[in-house]
């Protein structure tokens, strides 16, 4: 059973190896930016609250977020696993993680790390802003987003670490590549199925 959080600056690349994975696992990608562009795009309450703060490059409030996380993990489709793509950010997160795990009687089976270097992100974010038109793509939020990461999630590695949980990657290369070593990164926890299920 997979239970894993993909980690990553913004523009690592989570967002595409965390389906490409989850098909390969066969289990859900759950991405907290996707709920909230879904919820900004349905112009719900919740929307309206996120949209403020990712269109800032900032946080969006952990009561808020958390909440949400909660009731998208408690749905029968991540009662056997799942891969969370964007969550937890905070220390603050991971506590409540793993209260919302400890009282499902499970925990994470590992934390996937994709690494990339700072030049290579802001390129690829700029691409996006380009290709997507997504409004925190744009340069001067882009900055704001890379700095919020550093200061806030970066040192979720050290706590995963500490754990046994974290397994980093290099997130430089092709998809197909990047697939590929997060597959083996997770040795037994992957099936050996051809990449070309991965979709
Ligand atoms: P990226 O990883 O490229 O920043 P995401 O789609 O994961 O993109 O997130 C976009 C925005 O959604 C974030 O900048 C933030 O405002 C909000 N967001 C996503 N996940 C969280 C979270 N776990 N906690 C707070 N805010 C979040």
């Amino acid at each position: 059973m997979s239970r894993l959080v993909l980690l990553g600056p913004p523009g690592a690349g989570k967002g595409t190896q965390a389906k490409r994975l989850a098909a390969r696992l066969d289990v859900p990608a759950i991405s907290t930016g996707d709920i909230f562009r879904a919820n900004v795009a349905q112009g719900t309450e919740l929307g309206t609250t996120a949209k403020e703060y990712m269109d800032a490059g900032k946080y969006v409030p952990d009561t808020v977020t958390n909440a949400m996380v909660r009731d998208r993990l408690a749905q029968p489709d991540a009662a056997g696993g799942f891969i969370l793509d964007g969550y937890p950010r905070t220390t603050d997160q991971v506590r409540e993680l793993d209260d919302m795990l400890a009282e499902a009687g499970t925990a994470l089976t590992a934390v996937l790390e994709l690494t990339a270097d700072t030049d290579e992100l802001v390129r690829r974010l700029t691409l996006r802003a380009g290709a997507e038109g997504r409004s925190d793509d744009a340069e001067g939020v882009v900055r704001t987003r890379q700095e919020v990461y550093l200061e806030q999630t970066a040192p979720l590695v050290q706590v995963y670490s500490d754990r046994g949980l974290l397994r980093s990657v290099d997130g430089l290369g092709s998809i197909d590549d990047v697939t590929s070593r997060l597959v083996a990164a997770l040795g037994d926890d992957a099936p050996a199925a051809g990449l070309a299920d991965a979709g």
